[in-house]
């Protein structure tokens, strides 16, 4: 999808800073950090939102929220913990139709959320 800035991103031809890459995903730091550590994992195939995986992304889905895991751990939040989420579409607050898992953390963070 030439359109998408996460496929771009995935591609190489926007530069960003990467923590992590391999055959299924991309790691990096969010350009607008909400909290001390605020990094995104996205899978390199063009999946647009978390309502459009299917049976069939079990694994990748598995692989993506495994590595935010130990990415987590890599930033420093092992000991206080952090927030994974996964915005989707308008009520999710989804602004990047490109599936992605925050990673926030170095801060508390309320809940419930506004
Ligand atoms: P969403 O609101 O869709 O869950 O989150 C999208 C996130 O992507 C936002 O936190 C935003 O700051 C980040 N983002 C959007 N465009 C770029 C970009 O070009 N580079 C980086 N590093 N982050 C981006
Ligand atoms: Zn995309």
């Amino acid at each position: 999808m030439d359109s998408c800035i996460f496929c771009n991103i995935a591609e190489g031809t926007v530069p960003v800073r990467k923590i992590y890459e391999d055959a299924d995903m991309v790691a990096f730091y969010d350009a607008q950090p909400q909290a001390p550590v605020h990094s995104l994992v996205i899978p390199r195939r063009h999946i647009a939102t978390i309502m459009e995986t299917n049976e069939e992304d079990v694994e990748l889905l598995g692989k993506l929220l495994f590595k935010a895991q130990q990415l987590a751990v890599e930033l420093g939040c092992e000991e206080k913990g952090a927030r994974f989420v996964i915005n989707c579409k308008e009520y999710g607050g989804q602004t990047v139709d490109h599936l992605h898992i925050h990673i926030l953390g170095g801060r508390p963070f309320d809940w419930p959320p506004g």
